[in-house]
């Protein structure tokens, strides 16, 4: 079911629970502030989720509260996964679900990371 993103930060949502360590993830990279894991069920050969480890709903609830060291550390961070999981060339497509009516599924910002092979046009 999609989110409303204008809900407050709900602390029992299932990236929140990854962040604590409560469910298992795999993880791919994690420092201070960001950590990235692969998706429980790819869409890609490779599929990772890249989240803050702080709460935040949405792009808008972070681009929006967020310091410039949270916002410009997560920016960072999905650029070091891509570079670290060597995908540079050929290239990835990274993607973030805001909201209803782009069925955001989990209250917790995060942006999909999808590479392994020619991914095509963007379709709506
Ligand atoms: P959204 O639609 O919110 O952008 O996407 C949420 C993503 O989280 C989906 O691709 C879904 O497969 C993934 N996901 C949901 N629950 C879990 C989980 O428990 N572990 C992992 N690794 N991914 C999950």
């Amino acid at each position: 079911m999609p989110i409303d993103p204008t809900l407050p930060y709900d602390d029992q949502n299932i990236f929140a629970k990854i962040l604590r360590g409560e469910i298992p993830c795999t993880k791919v990279h994690e420092d201070d502030h960001v950590l990235a894991f692969k998706d429980i069920n790819p869409q890609a050969p490779t599929h990772v989720l890249v989240i803050p480890k702080a709460p935040f709903v949405s792009w808008d609830d972070f681009s929006a509260r967020g310091t410039d060291e949270q916002i410009s550390a997560f920016v960072r961070g999905v650029g070091e996964v891509a570079r670290m999981l060597g995908l540079v060339e050929p290239g990835y497509r990274l993607l973030a679900n805001i909201g209803l009516d782009a069925h955001q599924e989990v209250p917790h910002l995060h942006v999909h990371l999808f590479a392994g092979k020619p991914l095509g046009p963007m379709l709506m």
